[in-house]
């Protein structure tokens, strides 16, 4: 087995967090910003801390495996034999589908795709999901119904700059990525968020809706856009089909009513609609606030509705745009890692899709299996074998107590990791695997630019990357070595092609292009195309070239407030730690900052319950209880309280979080739901 060759000296790279994927330089083990479009010159905290993961005492670094209840080390040899003879043994037993996998939007594109091919082909199961489907699967489906194609932003970050207004809908990257913050500098920002954020701080004008309303305040907005002439006709006409049918139902929003719903007020409503339709150049941008909601591709759809009203999206300086969150979370999403999906955003119920991937891999189209389902469905059908790589489902996961059940129900769990994540810390057998600057690999940031990691410094003795792993892993399930490259840029090449001709197509971009620094946005389908970072400037990617206005109307949370629960609980990010934090968690200064779980509470709320700022609480939902430390916040709405959903153990924000499904997404509705707070 060989790992990528270190590169010795200094390398420019990009952060192994968040989705804007900023550009640093690291010599050794220290990191200096470094300029790049995303985020020109600025690192924030998580950024600046990242090499510390590098040599981290929490470090990975060699298999283990449970015997007598406990994980002791192990061979590669001994653990992958294990896995693959325990895999054998279930499938036999209980069929192919019983053995399931569970990927993450960090992974790069290399590892996205051949874990989606080591499922159908090694495995043969239909159970493969990622956690991204819990961070972005809203967007995309909304984007996918209006503009034919999902690409987060479809412009690049750096056209913000010559925004006039920007409405930015349940997002703070204030906090979750700093340096973003600086392309709204000149823009009239307007941020919709039931919190006061670090972000809202900055607006010239805050929206704070009552929780699980957003979609009615886009519809008002809406009714205002078009009942105050802000409508572009031109544009609706020209560029949209299916407005009639979604003023219909707009119609019936006007902004008192709105407000009754929301709490914003009618005049704020037709603010916003006569700021955005008198700008030159406006954008509309929504993130995971009002995303991870029971119906949040309908509310992403409503925010489409509004833009699309105002003629923003694919007019140049204009548009549209939800930010990803995730490092990979756009390439994670295009290459087979979700359960109907096969790569280039391929679908896996469509045949000449199946046939086209099929040829690439070299087997019979009718092997490949049928879609499976979605990630918190997959972990509630309680799969006998799973294996997890990049994910720490057993935190980042809704109804936590529900998934910590099935993980300790299964009879075989594997995670591939860095670090021994609390998910990790469940399994049968823990595989310790390359991180960021130790391989090779491909991402693809927020506004759908491919951007080339290289290894930088060499891994600990013991550890493999995850295309070894799976490798190993498929040459012991009986496939031919030669099937599962461990190669990065050799599993690119082969990607390639696999993309050629879907809506994400990679098949002109390769290595040499991205090391001599060319900016590729997809789709890019020949190595002569410049690449795309602008779409649908001439035509959305639906076959006629318009794109489609949603008829959704307002129906409110899944769980609303009652007498016994009768607060609303929300969940989200700090600028210190990201995702489930089992990273983060790890670098003494991020702790040192942020060291425990917390809950935001309204004084007036927190003396209700017998709280002070600093006490410990309890928030208790229908589905469990967390532990967490008050602090007192007046400028939260007296009827919310926050959690980070960083911490582990009783401090897990997902023990109250709501698994209710988007009917179209399967997101499930994080974001919302009913609580009630205690003195703990
Ligand atoms: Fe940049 Fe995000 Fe990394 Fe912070 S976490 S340095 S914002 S890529």
């Amino acid at each position: 087995m060989t790992i990528a060759a270190p590169v010795t000296g200094t390398i420019d790279t990009h952060c192994p967090y968040c989705a804007l994927q900023c550009g640093m330089r690291l010599t050794g083990k220290t990191v200096e910003p470094r300029e790049f479009p995303t985020n020109r010159g600025g690192l924030c905290q998580k950024g600046w801390t990242s090499a510390a993961l590098l040599d981290s005492p929490g470090r990975l670094t060699e298999p283990l495996v449970r015997v007598d209840g406990e994980l002791r080390p192990a061979t590669w040899d001994r653990a992958l034999d294990l896995v693959a003879n325990r895999v054998i043994e279930i499938q036999a037993t209980h069929g192919r589908d019983a053995v399931a996998v569970f990927g993450g939007g960090g992974l790069t594109n290399e590892k996205s795709y051949l874990l989606g091919k080591f499922a159908r082909v090694a495995l043969g199961t239909s159970r493969i999901d990622y956690n991204g489907r819990f961070c972005m699967s809203s967007a995309a489906a909304a984007g996918t119904r209006a503009f034919g194609m999902d690409r987060g932003l479809p412009f690049p970050v750096s056209d913000l700059r010559g925004a006039d207004a920007v409405l930015l809908v349940g997002g703070n990257p204030a906090e979750t990525m700093p340096p973003f913050v600086q392309h709204l500098r000149d823009a009239e920002l307007i941020v919709v968020d039931p919190r006061r954020s670090a972000t809202a701080e900055l607006a010239a004008l805050h929206l704070q809706p009552a929780p699980g309303t957003d979609l009615a305040l886009a519809l008002g907005i809406l009714h205002a856009v078009v009942a105050d002439g802000h409508l572009r006709h031109d544009y609706v006409a020209e560029r949209t089909t299916g407005f009639d049918e979604v003023w219909r139902i707009a119609a019936t929003w006007w902004p008192e009513r709105v407000e009754r719903v929301t709490g914003v007020a009618a005049a704020d409503q037709r603010s916003v609609a006569a700021l955005l339709a008198g700008a030159t150049n406006a954008y509309v941008l929504t993130a995971r606030g009002t995303e991870q909601h029971a119906r949040g591709a309908d509310m992403v759809g409503a925010w489409i509705n509004l833009a699309l009203a105002l003629g923003l999206p694919g007019r140049p300086g204009s548009g549209f745009g939800c930010l990803t969150g995730q490092g990979n979370g756009q390439g994670g999403r295009e290459h087979g890692q979700k359960a109907d999906q096969l790569p280039g955003y391929r679908r896996l119920d469509d045949p000449a899709a199946r046939a086209h991937v099929a040829a690439v891999w070299g087997v019979d189209p009718d092997s490949l299996p049928r879609p499976g389902v979605s990630a918190y469905e997959l972990l509630d059908e309680n799969p006998r074998g799973l294996l997890v790589f990049g994910s720490n489902i057993a935190v980042s996961a809704p109804h936590a107590n529900r998934v910590a059940r099935a993980l300790s129900d299964a009879d075989l769990l594997v995670v591939a990791d860095v670090v021994m994540s609390e998910t990790a810390a469940m399994a049968d057998v823990v595989l310790p695997v390359a991180q960021w600057a130790e391989e090779d690999g491909t991402l693809t940031n927020l506004e759908g630019r491919l951007l080339l990691r290289r290894a930088a410094v060499r891994p600990p003795a013991g550890v493999r990357t995850d295309l070894e792993v799976l490798h190993g892993l498929a040459a012991r399930l009986g496939q031919p070595a030669e099937r599962f490259p461990v190669d990065a840029e050799e599993v690119f090449d082969e990607l390639r092609r696999a993309s050629a001709g879907g809506l994400a197509d990679y098949s002109g971009v390769t290595y040499a292009r991205l090391r001599d620094g060319e900016a590729l946005h997809w789709p890019v389908p020949s190595t002569d195309h410049p690449g795309t970072p602008r779409a649908f400037l001439d035509r959305f990617a639906h076959p006629d070239g318009k794109a489609r206005f949603a008829p959704v109307d307002h129906s409110g949370p899944d769980e609303p407030p009652d007498e016994e629960f009768p607060l609303q609980a929300t969940t989200g990010r700090v600028l210190q730690h990201y995702q489930s934090g089992a990273q983060t968690r790890l670098v003494p200064e991020l702790v040192a900052a942020v060291p425990e779980a917390y809950v935001e509470v309204h004084p007036d709320t927190a003396a209700r319950a017998g709280l002070g700022h600093g006490d410990l609480a309890h928030v208790v939902s229908r589905r469990g209880t967390v532990r967490a430390r008050v602090r007192c916040v007046p400028t939260i709405r007296v009827d919310l309280v926050f959690l980070p959903f960083h911490f582990p153990g009783d401090g897990r924000a997902n023990l109250l979080t709501n698994p209710a499904l988007d009917p179209t997404s399967r997101m499930p509705e994080f974001k919302v739901c009913a609580v009630r707070l205690e003195a703990a």
